[in-house]
């Protein structure tokens, strides 16, 4: 299979977690990384482990020109079937009233421009329209979208929100073209996401409030996103699909 699958921010958690099974299905791929390449290259090394093919590439999602160079680099390595729009960002807990014009600038650039752009390099290559053969896109949003997360990150939650919309946009957008587009909202599991917030134990403190009474894992998001990737999903396009125990 020359099918390649693009996962920005596959170096850890869930990214690297969808990196590693999707490979296991038989992609190559392109692990994006933000700036911690030790973690992306060992992602590739676990891959080539399992005798897969993977490489590491360098793209903060939050630089139009990374992007565009990611894809570029991408298309000397195979055929793009998938992309996986998984980087993504929290700031410190803080409330609106708090929040700097930077901090949502930031926050904003790098999990809804950057996903959208990410998407539109993937359209001209997958489209039929623009001549490519259909493909797959992915979205990780968060059930912070419908929850708000009040006092801690509403502006991640909205970004999140934007996340759900642009899924259900694109997927009715370019349908007829080849490209189904769907979304994953997880819910508290068990990555460094929750230190970047300010509190490494927040998953796991908050873990009685989940119905299902526990954290998930990034392998259980994983699972969702190489399912909805694969011809199993194929009636499935423009769905918001939760994997958060319940919550
Ligand atoms: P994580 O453990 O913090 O890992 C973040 C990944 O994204 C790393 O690979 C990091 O690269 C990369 N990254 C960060 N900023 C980036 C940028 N500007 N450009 C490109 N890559 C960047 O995060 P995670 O928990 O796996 O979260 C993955 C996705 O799931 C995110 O979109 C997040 O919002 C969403 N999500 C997570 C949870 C949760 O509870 N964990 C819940 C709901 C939704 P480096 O290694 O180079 O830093």
């Amino acid at each position: 299979m020359d099918s390649v699958a693009i996962v920005t921010g596959g170096s850890r958690g869930i990214g690297r977690a969808t990196a590693l099974a999707a490979a296991k299905r038989g992609y190559k791929v392109v692990v994006g990384y933000a700036s911690n390449k030790a973690a992306a290259d060992e992602v590739v090394a676990a891959i080539a482990a399992g005798n897969g093919k993977a490489i590491a590439m360098k793209c903060d999602v939050g630089v139009e020109a990374d992007i565009v160079d990611l894809f570029k680099q991408a298309d000397g390595f195979g055929t793009l079937a998938a992309l996986v729009n998984n980087a993504g960002v929290v700031d410190r807990t803080a409330r609106v009233d708090e929040m700097s014009a930077e901090r949502l600038t930031r926050m904003m650039t790098i999990n809804v421009v950057g996903s959208i752009l990410c998407a539109r390099e993937a359209v001209k290559r997958m489209s039929r329209k623009h001549g490519g053969s259909g493909g797959v896109i992915v979205n990780l949003s968060s059930v912070a979208a419908t929850l708000g997360s009040p006092g801690l990150y509403v502006d991640y939650a909205a970004s999140k929100g934007a996340i759900d919309t642009f899924t259900v946009g694109l997927a009715r957008e370019v349908s007829a073209e080849g490209i189904r587009v769907n979304a994953i909202r997880p819910g508290l599991i068990d990555t460094d996401i929750h230190a970047s917030g300010g509190e490494a134990g927040r998953a796991q403190r908050l873990a009685h409030t989940v119905p299902m009474q526990r954290v998930g894992t990034a392998e259980e998001v994983a699972n969702a996103v190489v399912w909805l990737m694969s011809d199993e999903a194929s009636y499935v396009t423009g769905t918001i699909f939760d994997v958060s125990g319940g919550r």
